[in-house]
């Protein structure tokens, strides 16, 4: 066995009693359903045999489209066991967006949702991907069938620190999805340094309630749980009320700004529910002062900022405590993400890529043990994101304070965050431009109260065509996955430019940003 399998360094924080409690979930039904460390292991252990006999190339794509379930999180443990590389895909992609995934990573197993098996295994058969399975949200699917009649027992494939473990999609300006290739040693030494940071221990236990397609949910919040042998309360699908009623039996809470927001519409949130927790951290998206605030009003707790990226997992966080290792401050600051955490070098610099002086705005550029291998078959892609010196440009825009807290103040590649997601302009563009009638379109992103932003499409007719907003939206949701449809779709005469021809994007959300916020 070698320690650079991220799973053999999880599996080795599970509690020395394998008939302990390490999850506790909710069946679709809602029945309690209880799983033990020892049953993880097993059920892992038949998955990654299961993957054993098919004889696979080592470091083969496992490409996964499921509902969170706890069976899922097994899928992915079997995959690093059996050392290849889990590639998860957000529950609300459609065809158009499989099909170019799978086209890309040529998958050698692809696992969906039982009612998706039609379209999808004429996806990966056109792909060449040899086998597909399916796992239901409710334990059903040809998956754990299979896998129930192998062995319990499975010795780890050996794995080297920058071996592939993961590949995350993510989008750039360009529209086109790239894979951002994660080793077992970029996923290994964030999990280890978190765990020190946010001062995990003995007792702690999770509420996980964040989808498991996306770094936020698969890597910190898993990795932390497992790494410290911790308990976790498992939600398929968030919900506020059930959130809150979950604190008195955990003490950490992970989550994106909207479920902050969402739980703070609920009554039942005061600082009698939340008074076992110890501590709450937010990030994927800004969080709003206002919500930071009022979370400290209606509960005592100070909501702990952090900020990263699927290429580079965590890079900044607020401190936990005030441990000299962490810049000696406790002072959690609202609209900022912190400090670098220990092991990462931030820096903010000119487009030139000189580095500016303490509170100077620029980009935002690291280096460290995380930061990914590069986009998959993408040298060139990978080359243009890094600079000449070797620092991986964030594409975030922001500034350092005197003190050494890190603030993001914009995005340089005009990404749109609605409720956590992602979504990239050039890409619904795209999709529009390519319809009848239109000559061109811009997307940006306005404030909402409830995603924090949402998409607004501004489509401009060829000469004589005639458009309707309503319309393009109906179309695009055929298209694409739901949190990528713009909110509003408004038909104009031109968009404004300047005067080197670039779409003057600020002005189009200067434009939209009181349509659902007064
Ligand atoms: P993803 O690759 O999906 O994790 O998205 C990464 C992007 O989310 C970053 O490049 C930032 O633009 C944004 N992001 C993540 N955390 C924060 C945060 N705490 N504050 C502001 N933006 C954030």
């Amino acid at each position: 066995m070698s320690d650079s399998n991220l799973f053999v360094a999880l599996r080795a924080a599970f509690p020395a009693d394998l008939d302990e409690i390490a999850v506790e979930a909710v069946s679709p039904h809602g029945q309690a359903l209880h799983y033990a460390w020892g049953d993880l292991d097993r059920m892992s252990a038949r998955i990654a045999n299961l993957l054993a006999s098919l004889d696979l190339p080592q470091g083969s794509r496992i490409a996964v489209q499921v509902e969170k379930s706890v069976e899922a999180m097994t899928l992915y443990l079997a995959t690093l066991r059996a050392g290849h590389v889990f590639l998860p895909l957000n529950t609300a992609y459609q065809s158009a967006e499989i099909e170019y995934f799978v086209g890309n990573a040529e998958p050698a197993v692809v696992v969906c949702t039982p009612k998706n098996l039609g379209w999808v295994s004429a996806i990966a058969a056109s792909a060449g991907a040899a086998h597909v399975f399916t796992l239901g949200e409710d334990r059903d699917g040809s998956l754990l069938e299979r896998a129930a009649h192998f062995d319990d027992l499975h010795v780890p494939v050996e794995k080297q620190a920058d071996e592939l473990a993961a590949i995350l999609y993510t989008s750039g300006t360009t529209g086109r999805s790239k894979g951002a290739m994660l080793s077992h040693g970029n996923l290994l030494t964030n999990a280890r340094m978190l765990k020190d940071y946010w001062g995990w221990k003995a007792g702690d236990v999770l509420i996980h309630a964040l989808p498991i397609f996306h770094a936020h949910g698969l890597f910190v919040a898993i990795h932390g749980a497992l790494l410290n042998g911790s308990k976790i309360i498992w939600f398929p699908k968030f919900d506020p009320k059930a959130a809150i009623a979950a604190m008195p039996r955990a003490t950490v809470f992970m989550g994106v700004p909207t479920l902050y927001v969402r739980m703070l519409a609920e009554a039942a949130l005061t600082k009698e529910a939340a008074s076992h927790m110890r501590l709450f951290i937010s990030g994927s998206a800004p969080l709003l002062i206002e919500t930071f605030k009022e979370w400290q009003e209606r509960t005592g707790h100070t909501i702990l900022e952090r900020y990263g990226m699927s290429e580079t997992t965590m890079l900044t966080s607020n401190p936990y405590s005030a441990d000299e290792r962490f810049g000696g401050q406790d002072e959690r600051r609202g609209s900022t993400v912190g400090f670098p955490l220990p092991g990462v070098d931030l820096r903010v610099a000119d487009d030139a890529g000189k580095e500016l002086p303490v509170g100077e705005i620029g980009n935002i550029q690291v280096k460290g043990p995380n930061i990914f291998k590069g986009y998959w078959r993408m040298p060139e892609k990978t080359a243009e994101e890094f600079s000449a010196d070797g620092w991986f440009k964030t594409g975030d825009v922001g500034r350092v304070d005197e003190r050494g807290y890190v603030s993001i103040v914009g995005r340089s590649k005009d990404l749109i965050i609605s409720g956590g997601y992602n979504v990239y302009p050039a890409e619904i563009e795209g999709y529009i431009n390519d319809m009848p009638g239109v000559a061109e379109s811009a997307l940006v992103g306005v404030p909402h109260p409830d995603f924090g932003e949402v998409g607004v499409a501004v489509v401009i007719a060829k000469p004589g065509a005639k458009l309707d907003g309503e319309a393009i939206i109906a179309a695009l949701k055929s298209q694409l996955a739901n949190f990528k449809i713009p909110k509003r779709c408004f038909v104009a005469t031109e968009l404004p430019r300047n005067t080197m021809g670039k779409v003057q994007k600020n002005l189009l959300r200067d434009q939209y940003k009181g349509l659902f916020v007064a």
